[in-house]
């Protein structure tokens, strides 16, 4: 189980060097894209954590009964993520990834009282972004305390990891059957191509990117109606 987690932690870095490589230019890890573009990984990381809270009905003068969309607080968290690993290769953080994994395991989902207005979700949540927004953010600090919301909001490690590469594949797909130039079909056979998406990898969590890759090419629709 620890070797499994591993090495999903592992493919997850593995991923993103390569999305970052690819859409960024090889020198991304000096901070600059190829483009010119500078770049931040603690701002990205602290404007989806407030992304992450918008998920709430924190306000208290709006919709005040209105329910929380845990879905989107998740996709917030993998969006996060996505950062929080590019943060970690570019400080070669990953290297000592036993003790990125202490972190995993350190969240044990029962330790948290669940709140139903989830205002410990949401501190906790601001305690990430505020270390993020700091002038040198501590790395291990923002890991334990992503790991510790995760725990808040009932995100497992497994879900994380599927949301995770399905969503990075899905990115790729995407370019490579027209996104940029507006010809993509998202809509497959009554189905959210993300939807597919999930329940290819939920079928089989060992198949290869090259191999979920070549089963959403089987089910795209092509263009036939
Ligand atoms: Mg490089
Ligand atoms: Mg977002």
């Amino acid at each position: 189980m620890h070797i499994e987690n591993i090495q999903k932690l592992q493919r997850m870095l593995d991923l993103q060097q390569k999305l970052n490589d690819e859409t960024n230019g090889l020198d991304w890890e000096k901070g600059i894209t190829k483009n010119g573009k500078i770049i931040n990984w603690h701002r990205c990381i602290y404007m989806e954590a407030v992304e992450f809270i918008d998920s709430f009905p924190w306000k208290h003068w709006k919709n005040i009964d209105a329910e929380p969309n845990i879905e989107n607080a998740k996709i917030e968290l993998v969006d996060i993520w996505h950062f929080l690993l590019s943060e970690m290769l570019r400080v070669d953080y990953q290297k000592r990834i036993d003790n990125l994994y202490k972190h995993v395991i350190a969240v044990s989902y029962s330790q948290y009282s669940y709140d139903e207005k989830h205002e410990n979700t949401i501190k906790m949540a601001e305690e990430m972004l505020n270390e993020a927004t700091k002038n040198c953010p501590k790395i291990n600090a923002i890991v334990s305390q992503f790991f510790n919301t995760c725990a808040l909001i009932g995100l497992s490690f497994d879900e994380l990891y599927i949301k995770y590469l399905g969503k990075n594949i899905l990115n790729k797909f995407r370019q490579d059957n027209g996104y940029k130039d507006g010809t993509y079909i998202k809509i497959w056979n009554e189905k959210e191509d993300n939807e597919v998406m999930l329940e290819i990898i939920q079928s089989n969590p060992n198949l290869s990117s090259d191999e979920i890759l070549n089963r959403l090419q089987q089910e795209y629709p092509n263009g036939n109606t």
